[in-house]
């Protein structure tokens, strides 16, 4: 299995897309904004001749749906996200307005998804973890694998997920993050939203918001 990233939109959002040994894809928080980036993906897509299966996203953000409607219909594939997630969806539109970016829209997903799925995707498996505080129904993938998690806006190299938006809560976020994420071997990677690559065990030592056990939000 190997993990592309993207980095789209004006939100420097990392879009990845999962391609496995039998050059199927999956595509994680596809933000692609206008139409120059989607021929990124349109290319990327046709040069490696892959079979694309599903959409799947962390959360549902703005800058993480932007491309999800393109790709439903380019593709006809399915949109999986967390239920507690449709009310950022329902949103969307009165935050593009918000901050003033293009947007035609994202469909509700086809089937929501929680921490008790798991994916097959060729030789590896997927498997989920909720992990809210960012956002209501935010999800983190798990390949173990290939020790690594992508993790959306949960946590950043040096740095952790907004709390001050609308479904936000901090506490929530604290308890993902030392109960859940950080109870991963040290050495997984970390794939994030926003930014550079990291480790577990890097967060654990360097992070100044969340260490392994205080916390400053
Ligand atoms: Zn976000």
């Amino acid at each position: 299995m190997k993990l592309h990233l993207f980095t789209f939109n004006a939100f420097q959002e990392n879009s990845y897309v999962l391609v496995n040994e039998n050059k199927e894809a999956i595509f994680i928080d596809p933000g692609m904004m206008d139409q120059e980036e989607e021929n990124v993906m349109l290319n990327f897509i046709s040069k490696n001749d892959l079979t694309p299966l599903f959409i799947l996203n962390t959360h549902c953000h703005i800058d993480h749906i932007l491309g999800v409607k393109f790709l439903v219909e380019t593709f006809q594939i399915p949109f999986y996200a967390h239920q507690h997630e449709t009310v950022m969806i329902e949103r969307s539109a009165s935050v593009s307005l918000m901050y003033g970016i293009p947007y035609s829209g994202c469909p509700l997903p086809d089937r929501f998804i929680d921490e008790s799925d798991s994916f097959e995707f060729g030789k590896d498996k997927i498997e989920l973890l909720y992990v809210p505080g960012h956002s209501p129904g935010h999800l983190a993938l798990v390949i173990h694998s290939q020790r690594m998690v992508i993790g959306g806006d949960v946590l950043f190299k040096g740095s952790v997920g907004r709390v001050d938006l609308p479904g936000c809560n901090a506490q929530d976020l604290i308890s993902s993050i030392q109960g859940k994420i950080y109870k991963l071997p040290n050495d997984y990677s970390v794939f994030p939203g926003h930014g550079e690559a990291t480790t577990i065990g890097s967060e654990k030592e360097n992070n100044y918001f969340v260490s392994e056990k205080t916390v400053r939000l």
